[in-house]
């Protein structure tokens, strides 16, 4: 296996059994009041984001643009370029998750502020604990959204390029067998009949032997692990 991360070969030296890479998530501030500004940034930085600021309109875009920022808080009074505008220009590149401060708390605030693309809003003086949670809450969501992988222990499924990894290496399975570990990955935790299976992977032509989902099975088994799939005898199959 190949070490791409020097992360990752610096904690396979020292002996780490499980060396999981180290991902920071970058947060942008845009807060023109200084205090206010110096105080997130802190907060931020205590639950170990790495933190950009802009103190105007114009620095805010611009870094917004030009940054992969995990998130964007971005106040609505600014100077040079307001929150709306900046929420209004990036959204024709960038799909950063973005929290509004906004000052006033009326429904035409908010409903401006979803039209514009706001994921979310605080409405100013917020409650620090509360902000947090929002912005975890938010980048959850949009990580969601733009991944389209499901990982169980060392198993990595693509459900977008219908390609599955395992320890990083890709896995070559066919398509009836990626089916079955889709289906069963998504219904992770629940035990999936063989008549549930049986519909979802055949036609209700394909005169196969009554055995081949055994087969398929099997044969996931062997590529992914003997574990992957656990068998619940006289009820069906499921992986934890
Ligand atoms: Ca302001």
């Amino acid at each position: 296996m190949e070490w791409e991360n020097n992360s990752l070969q610096f904690a396979a030296h020292s002996g780490t059994l499980c060396p999981e890479p180290v991902t920071v998530m970058r947060i942008l501030v845009v807060e023109d009041e200084t205090d206010l500004q110096r105080a997130l940034a802190r907060a931020l930085r205590d639950e170990g984001y790495a933190v950009d600021t802009a103190a105007n309109g114009e620095d805010g875009l611009f870094n917004a643009e030009n940054t992969d920022y995990d998130a964007v808080i971005l106040d609505v009074m600014l100077p040079k370029l307001d929150g709306w505008e900046i929420l209004k220009r990036l959204r024709k590149s960038k799909k950063t998750p973005v929290l509004m401060l906004t000052a006033r708390d009326t429904s035409r605030d908010r409903v401006r502020g979803l039209d514009t693309g706001a994921d979310d809003y605080v409405v100013k003086p917020f409650d620090l604990p509360e902000l947090l949670a929002r912005l975890r809450a938010l980048i959850r969501r949009s990580a969601n959204k733009t991944t389209n992988e499901i990982e169980i222990g060392d198993v990595t499924i693509d459900t977008a390029a219908k390609k599955i990894s395992r320890a990083g290496a890709p896995v070559e399975l066919t398509a009836r067998e990626y089916a079955l570990v889709e289906y069963l990955a998504v219904h992770r935790g629940e035990v999936v009949t063989r008549t549930t299976l049986y519909e979802h992977l055949f036609d209700e032509d394909d005169s196969t032997l009554s055995n081949l989902l055994d087969v398929h099975v099997s044969n996931v088994r062997k590529k992914l692990g003997a574990e992957f799939i656990a068998t619940r005898r006289g009820l069906g199959y499921c992986i934890e």
